[in-house]
């Protein structure tokens, strides 16, 4: 009776263990973790610091249709071309009775013969609320952002990368929406994953967590979570349902997408006290190298098209958490 047990126990041990092992093999892998070193050992949390400061110290609130958001605009551009992108563009939009504007910056695949065809979009918003200097809504997602196509900029890469800071969110996604709506049916076909960060920086909010439209785990959710079990101190991101935010308009025109955020919101929330203070050097960085690792594991040319990968993301598990903001 007791050998049985111990039996019994040892297969029940063994069960339990297996994700573990399964993630360990994974962290382990030394062409997965030099692949992820490719892009997470070039990120610098302090570049990602300053570009909060900027935003929100320095600019202060960024209302659409404002001086300020004309200052935020140019700032945004300059540092895409500081990177050494080409392609940048200030995207004018209609924002209820003025102009608004979004900027894009496209990396494209290294050479012609290396083109999965593929898109990938990480979008951030670049407004606030009135009054609010947004230090983590959204300069932390917009910082992280910047960051990531810096590193990006020289990387080699088999699929088009269009870094996204999206204007007027706050006043009801109108810039997302507009940059969605005016994609052509092919760019859509051809787009993966759209990856929205907003309120990733809080010291004084939750964990993170993927959020997407439907509530369904998606390939954007499927990347990050992966990458999450390779680069990440911290638990493996869950999934849950909400919209809110620039991911919505992806999503209605059927890209998989999510938003990255953490959960509950820190009290700050659109307040005049979502201030520099309060924002988590570990949190940026955290975000930054999740997203950063699932991005180039989608984007770098040893994975020809996503869905006929031979080193497909490693499935882990990951769970579907109740909204709680
Ligand atoms: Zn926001």
């Amino acid at each position: 009776m007791k050998r049985q047990i111990t039996v019994l126990s040892v297969i029940i041990m063994l069960f339990t263990l297996l994700p573990f092992a399964a993630l360990e093999a994974e962290a382990r892998n030394p062409s997965a973790q030099a692949f992820d070193n490719r892009i997470i050992k070039q990120i610098d949390v302090d570049n990602i610091y300053d570009h909060v400061y900027h935003l929100s110290e320095n600019i202060g609130p960024r209302v659409y249709g404002t001086e300020a958001e004309l200052e935020t605009v140019e700032y945004l551009a300059d540092q895409f071309e500081s990177y050494g992108y080409t392609d940048v563009e200030i995207q004018p939009f209609p924002a209820r009775n003025t102009t608004a504007y979004n900027v894009v910056a496209t990396k494209y695949p290294n050479n012609r013969n290396m083109d999965s065809g593929q898109i990938l979009i990480v979008g951030a918003h670049h407004d606030t609320v009135p009054g609010s200097p947004g230090a983590n809504d959204d300069a932390s997602g917009t910082g992280v952002m910047l960051e990531l196509a810096r590193v990006m900029a020289n990387a080699p890469t088999d699929t088009e990368i269009r870094f996204v800071a999206f204007g007027a969110e706050e006043i009801g996604l109108v810039g997302s929406r507009y940059y969605a709506n005016n994609m052509t049916q092919d760019e859509v076909d051809r787009t993966v994953g759209m990856f929205q960060l907003d309120m990733v920086g809080s010291r004084d909010a939750g964990d993170l967590i993927m959020f997407t439209v439907d509530g369904q785990q998606n390939t954007v959710t499927d990347l990050a979570a992966s990458a999450g079990a390779r680069v990440s101190q911290n638990e493996i991101p869950p999934f849950s349902m909400l919209g809110r935010s620039d991911h919505v308009p992806f999503y209605e025109r059927g890209i998989p997408a999510a938003l990255f955020i953490h959960t509950p919101l820190e009290p700050w929330y659109h307040t005049p006290e979502d201030t520099i203070d309060k924002i988590s050097i570990e949190k940026l960085e955290d975000v930054a190298r999740i997203v950063g690792a699932a991005v180039y594991h989608a984007a770098r040319p040893d994975t020809p098209a996503l869905e006929r990968s031979q080193v497909a993301p490693q499935p882990v598990d990951y769970y579907y958490e109740d909204p709680n903001l």
